[in-house]
């Protein structure tokens, strides 16, 4: 009898650790992995490439080197829907695939939410080629500025007083002294100007914690302004304070204000909010039992508030260990069993050697939250990329 197969779409926290987690259970079944990349990245590292404070190729390794090649097939193309009725996965250049039962880890992309100029003149933190152009664009305006001194070059602003934008304003104030001196600027000219609708800056953090992560970033320089962004037309970002309409001239705009689950979920028509899929407790899609969503394209519903869990790569991970057991148990005719998520804890970096972090109930802050963000951050790489993968990238240094 011809093999089952087994579809996984996306190299991230999710498909990746599924793949890793299939591998070891030997499902009588092939695997196949798609990616439109051929290496996986680091998404929860793409501040610190943004801001220049890191290069691509150390938040990012090889798929094929981590995978068993044996095991599973790996196919770099880009998804560009699924067929549920045919049960064919289509590909920008490949001929469609077939699965028997399918994994979606799509993954995240940048919610615009409409705001005029957005995708025009808005730099996002979302992938490699985004976060390479968000260093460069930051870096020529700089060089630009010693040619014709025009002061708004030196302004960067930043839609979002979050988890992603605390953590590359971090980074970034730890950047900026090295451009000054490169391109030999008065430090007074340079503005970095965060833009929040609420004055409540880092929500997924208890009071104490936000508080002190901006109080460490306004120490740094930062400014933080109330403003919902309604505009941009590459001069100006045009924002409101409650009805008043306000503006800032700045030569760099990067969103953060929001994300939503892979176009693919909504193009391959799952009843979706924002890309998210509400999927079932075993992890699988209501009316379609062969088919699974992990990480940033599903919504598991935290039974305590009624609400989703916020889209995490803990919680990626955690998904993808019960998603390849329920795969497993699809194939040999067993019982699938419900995902159950287990908060281990959140730490946001705030730059080199500091950080704001609540793990195990207990409040982290400066140099001990960041020594637990690098221990996070290896975990993750041997549970992914294995303990090879981990002794060539991790994070060892105190300082860095
Ligand atoms: P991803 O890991 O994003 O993987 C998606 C994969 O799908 C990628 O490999 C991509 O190449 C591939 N893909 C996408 N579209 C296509 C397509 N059409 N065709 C083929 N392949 C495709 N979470 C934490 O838990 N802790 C943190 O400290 C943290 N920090 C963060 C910092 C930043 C700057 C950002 C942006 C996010 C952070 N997150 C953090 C959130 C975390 O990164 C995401 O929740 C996590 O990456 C989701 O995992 P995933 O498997 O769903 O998707």
């Amino acid at each position: 009898m011809k093999k089952k197969r087994i579809v996984v779409l996306g190299a991230g926290y999710g498909g990746l650790r599924a793949i890793k987690k299939l591998q070891k259970m030997k499902p009588n079944a092939e695997l196949i992995l798609i990616d439109k990349n051929n290496y996986h990245c680091e998404t929860t590292a793409l501040h610190e490439v943004a801001a220049g404070t890191a290069d691509a190729h150390e938040i990012c390794y090889s798929i094929n080197q981590v995978i068993d090649q044996k095991k599973t097939y790996f196919i770099q193309d880009t998804v560009v829907r699924v067929e549920r009725k045919l049960k064919l996965v289509l590909l920008r250049k490949h001929a469609p695939v077939p699965y028997d039962y399918l994994l979606i880890g799509l993954g995240f992309e940048p919610e615009l939410f409409g705001i005029k100029g957005m995708d025009e003149y808005g730099l996002f933190i979302s992938d490699i080629p985004s976060v390479n152009k968000i260093r460069k664009h930051i870096q020529d305006q700089f060089r630009q500025w010693t040619v014709d001194h025009l002061n708004k070059r030196l302004i960067i602003a930043v839609g979002g007083a979050g988890f992603t934008s605390f953590e590359f304003l971090g980074e970034l104030t730890n950047r900026i002294p090295e451009l000054i001196k490169r391109y030999n600027v008065d430090p007074q000219l340079v503005r970095i100007v965060c833009i929040e609708p609420t004055p409540n800056a880092l929500p997924t953090f208890n009071r104490h914690l936000a508080e002190y992560g901006a109080r460490t970033l306004s120490a740094r320089g930062v400014e933080f302004v109330i403003g919902r962004v309604s505009g941009l037309d590459g001069e100006k970002i045009y924002y409101k304070d409650g009805e008043d309409p306000k503006s800032l001239l700045a030569g760099t705009f990067i969103w953060t204000g929001g994300v939503s689950g892979s176009s693919v979920v909504n193009r391959s028509g799952f009843e979706q909010h924002r890309g998210r899929v509400v999927v079932q407790e075993d992890l699988s899609v209501p009316g379609n039992p062969e088919i699974l969503i992990i990480g940033d394209c599903s919504a598991v519903i935290d039974p305590e508030t009624g609400r989703p869990y916020p889209t995490t790569a803990q919680i990626a991970m955690q998904q993808a260990d019960c998603a390849a057991y329920n795969l497993n148990a699809r194939l040999e005719g067993k019982r699938t069993k419900p995902f159950v998520f287990k908060f281990m804890g959140t730490v946001c970096s705030l730059g080199r050697d500091d950080a704001v972090g609540e793990i195990m109930g207990r409040n982290l802050k400066g140099r001990p939250a960041s020594i637990m963000k690098k221990v996070i951050e290896n975990r993750s790489l041997v549970k992914i990329g294995g303990v090879e993968t981990m002794i060539k990238k991790g994070r060892f240094s105190i300082t860095k």
